[in-house]
């Protein structure tokens, strides 16, 4: 069984790129070079005379149930698996034109396009998308992709989580809107900016700024932003967002534990030395005084004795809140260690000034302090130094001041001297 068909147009049809064959009664009677090869047929023989459909994986044959009509409704082709002679499936885009009947008998074109690059491409992108999705599910970051505008064009679970927004709520609308002020008003500015002169403090970097959730809150979080090019050229960025206010909360307490003392809360000594450095420094500028003041809680020991260690921290808890309330906003009250405090009085002009502080000092501090029912009281000696009158450096200035306390306590305590 063959098919007739001028020389030119069978000149045409084997130049054709791609399988093309005629049926007649869904039977093969005309195939092209290119269809042979697809079909890994060694000559036309082998091929002509069989039923189409007989190439056709079983999955597919009920669609040759009413011969090639079917298929051949649908003007874009189906795609089906081509099964060879040598019994290998290909993908194809299995394409059926109709062409006049002749004697009674259905006349139709086939054309297969072998569109099995294009499927492993589309899965391995499918492959890819995939990866990506899951990789994007695993980190612990916010990852946000926005367009050369700043449009949201995707989020993660994690981006939805930390800023508190819908996923719908977030695709589409601008970046700024995670932004606290002054953030939020300038970054379109800075979009437009970065695009026209590349000068960037944000892309490629690794920075900590500030995030705004959907409640209003401002937290901090730690950005990393990179520029990648679309398809089309334009540009894009992709943003991972870290919120980072356990970290921030843990790195400022272990910042006040090194500077504070951790029973009373007041500076330790390593931060006083910052401060009677600053005071100082501000003094010498200005042209003010500065008054240090050596505490030592008289007869702690015994206080510690009778009721208790535990009682003595609540004595020297009380005491440093005692001195908070006394000093100025200004000035600096700090525990150096046991029973020892000292203050750092700024803007204090002379002496007299210092000892109107020392007075009140003895006044409350004394006042009675009770714990569990039981009340007890400490007094306090007070050795003061003043800059610039008594010394110019600081070392001077403490060891008069430490001098002055022990003058006190030499002459029964409860008092302040200078040195
Ligand atoms: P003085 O009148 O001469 O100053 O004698 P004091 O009894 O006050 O004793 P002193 O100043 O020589 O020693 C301070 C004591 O404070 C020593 C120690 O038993 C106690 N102490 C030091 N640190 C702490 C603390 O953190 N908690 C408590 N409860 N007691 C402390
Ligand atoms: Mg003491």
């Amino acid at each position: 069984m063959t098919y007739k068909l001028n020389s030119c147009c069978e000149d045409l049809l084997q130049k054709v790129e791609h399988f093309i064959c005629i049926c007649e009664d869904g039977i093969i009677v005309w195939i092209n070079k290119k269809g042979l090869r697809l079909l890994r047929a060694p000559n036309p023989d082998s091929v002509l005379a069989t039923p189409i459909a007989n190439f056709v994986s079983d999955d597919f044959v009920e669609l040759f149930a009413d011969g090639l009509n079917l298929i051949g409704e649908e003007s874009e082709g189906v795609p089906l698996n081509i099964l060879t002679t040598s019994a290998d499936l290909i993908d194809v885009n299995f394409h059926v034109s109709n062409l006049p009947s002749r004697d009674g008998h259905e006349y139709h074109m086939v054309e297969c396009q072998d569109i099995s690059d294009l499927i492993r491409a589309s899965q391995a992108t499918r492959g890819r998308e995939q990866r990506i999705n899951a990789i994007l599910k695993a980190v612990d970051q916010a990852v946000i992709t926005i367009d050369e505008f700043g449009v949201i064009k995707s989020v993660n679970d994690v981006a939805v989580k930390i800023f508190g927004h819908e996923k719908p709520d977030l695709l589409g609308s601008n970046i700024s809107m995670l932004m606290p002020e002054p953030h939020r008003s300038s970054h379109d500015e800075y979009l437009v900016r970065y695009q026209s002169t590349g000068h960037t403090r944000v892309v490629d970097q690794t920075n900590e700024l500030e995030g705004l959730r959907a409640d209003g809150t401002v937290f901090p979080i730690e950005i990393t932003v990179t520029e990648v090019r679309e398809n089309n050229g334009r540009r894009a960025y992709v943003g991972s967002v870290r919120d980072i206010t356990t970290q921030k909360a843990q790195e400022e307490r272990i910042r006040f534990l090194a500077l504070n003392d951790s029973l009373t809360g007041l500076p330790n000594r390593a931060s006083f030395n910052d401060k009677i450095n600053e005071a100082v420094s501000r003094a010498r500028r200005t042209g003010n005084g500065v008054a240090l003041m050596f505490i030592d809680l008289d007869k702690f020991k015994p206080v510690n004795d009778a009721l208790g260690h535990e009682a003595g921290d609540e004595v020297l808890k009380t005491v440093a809140r005692r001195l908070q309330e006394i000093i100025r906003s200004t000035d600096t009250a700090a525990r150096l260690g046991g029973d020892e405090f000292v203050l750092i009085l700024e803007n204090i002009k002379n002496k007299e000034t210092a000892a109107k502080v020392a007075k009140t000092l003895l006044e409350k501090i004394p006042l009675p302090i009770t714990i569990n029912d039981t009340t007890c009281s400490v007094g306090v000696s007070i050795g003061i130094s003043h800059f610039p009158t008594d010394a110019e450096l600081i070392p001077d200035l403490l060891n008069a001041a430490d001098k002055a306390m022990y003058k006190v306590k030499e002459a029964g305590r409860n008092n302040f001297a200078f040195c």
